[in-house]
């Protein structure tokens, strides 16, 4: 025990460096190498979805690299190869007025007019330094007097709604008047919630103290009415400690294998953020988003100096009573470029838990789905396998949800982001609300 305590620092630099053991280290799980975004830094994933990318695997080999550090929950090792790095820019514009109409040309000017384009400018993210009249457009010049003709004809297209909530999903303008031209009321962040009351030509209508101001549709989403929840009780494990326990507990029931108790994951490359803050920090808000829907949620773990093994959160969220066990976790791989969401269940042959199979694979899916159409990102994959004890320990369905790659400049950048957690923190909520909307 005494040489274990001095080895600890060591053993727990390796782990680091190892990246990200108590996570599913996927560093291949193949992609395209379109590179195709041209500046939305925030928004790329966006682009990608409106470009049909979003799940566009390819040459996924999923190998498993289970020995560093003695990886608690598994390591896959792949080789993704996401050539986002000209994703830099954060000049970017809501694209274009919609009633322009979807033409196939793309001169640079034009650019914006076409947010269906691959090269589409999206909304600006507040830091960008070209601003959508700055930039000209097409329509020449005179800003002052063209404009007014062109919001006047859409305002007439406008169709009243019931009124609804909606989010941000990106940072986005809110204008006051349905046009890329039209004056800017302020940059809402992702996340930021507003009631919509119409739509029309790709814009949305929304109230801000009784004025009605105006955003581009791809921007919004729906937001979930509290209560949907039905006291449905959820348990939410924040992946990792403040610091790992190297010592070792099986692999599963009965098992002789043995694995790490809780390892320390890994680390924002860019941020410098722990993945046991992160995983806590988006845990907090998922939980308030949760009950905020009318769940109740049970945490396994509040603060990060605690010691509890991957089996003794499996077995505090049985006992807690919950229904389902959401295991947050972000990804870390060799490859800087690997990006995107996963989640993790069992596969239906897992020696101990495989009666948990179904429902966990559609737990699993279900916050996939939900996730990445709220952040953006990349969907990866659900991963099915037996290797992570937290799983095999567990007695109520049960996901890993990893939110990103820590190890990616951009994701950890937007990973760190207030606004971003509350995307994932609604879409992971979606996903539960999908879960139990379905039999
Ligand atoms: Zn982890």
């Amino acid at each position: 025990m005494m040489e274990m305590r001095k080895m600890l620092p060591f053993i727990s630099l390796c782990i680091l460096l190892a990246v990200c053991t108590g996570c599913a280290n996927i560093k291949g799980a193949g992609q395209d190498n379109s590179g195709k975004e041209s500046g939305a830094e925030a928004e790329e994933s966006l682009e990608k979805r409106a470009d049909g990318e979003l799940g566009d695997d390819k040459s996924q080999d999923g190998n498993e690299n289970q020995g560093a550090g003695g990886s608690q929950d598994g390591n896959v090792s792949g080789g993704q190869q996401e050539a986002n790095a000209a994703v830099k820019g954060q000049s970017v514009i809501e694209g274009q007025l919609a009633f322009a109409g979807q033409n196939g040309e793309n001169t640079a000017d034009e650019a914006e007019l076409q947010p269906e384009n691959e090269n589409a400018r999206i909304e600006d993210d507040g830091g960008g330094e070209a601003e959508p009249g700055d930039s000209g457009a097409e329509a020449g010049t005179e800003q002052p007097d063209g404009a007014p003709d062109v919001l006047d004809m859409a305002s007439m297209e406008f169709t009243d709604i019931e009124p609804m909530a909606v989010y941000t999903t990106a940072n986005v303008n809110v204008r006051l008047a349905p046009s890329t031209e039209a004056e800017i009321l302020h940059k809402a962040s992702r996340g930021t919630v507003y009631e919509k009351n119409g739509e029309g030509n790709g814009w949305s209508r929304i109230s801000i103290d009784g004025k009605n101001y105006y955003i581009k549709s791809d921007y919004l989403r729906e937001k979930k009415a509290p209560g949907e929840g039905g006291g449905h009780l959820i348990a939410i494990d924040a992946g990792h400690q403040s610091r790992a326990n190297t010592e070792k507990e099986p692999l599963g029931p009965g098992s002789s294998e043995m694995k790490m108790k809780v390892s320390g994951g890994t680390r924002g490359t860019t941020t410098g953020l722990y993945e046991y803050e992160l995983t806590l920090t988006v845990s907090q808000k998922l939980k308030a988003e949760l009950e905020s829907r009318g769940y109740e949620v049970y945490m396994v773990r509040e603060s990060h100096d605690v010691d509890i093994s991957n089996s003794q959160r499996a077995q505090m969220a049985y006992d807690s009573g919950a229904e389902v066990f959401v295991r947050i976790h972000a990804n870390g791989s060799e490859n800087s470029a690997a990006n995107g969401a996963m989640t993790i269940c069992p596969t239906a042959q897992n020696p101990y838990v495989a009666g948990l199979y179904a429902d966990s694979r559609r737990l699993s899916d279900n916050v996939l789905d939900g996730l990445t159409a709220s952040a953006g990102c990349k969907k990866e994959r659900v991963w099915e396998t037996d290797t992570m004890s937290g799983i095999n320990w567990s007695m109520i369905p049960v996901t890993i949800v990893e939110m990103g790659y820590m190890t990616n400049p951009e994701e950890d950048t937007k990973l760190a982001d207030d606004g971003y957690q509350q995307l994932i923190a609604i879409g992971i909520a979606d996903g539960i609300d999908a879960y139990f909307a379905a039999p």
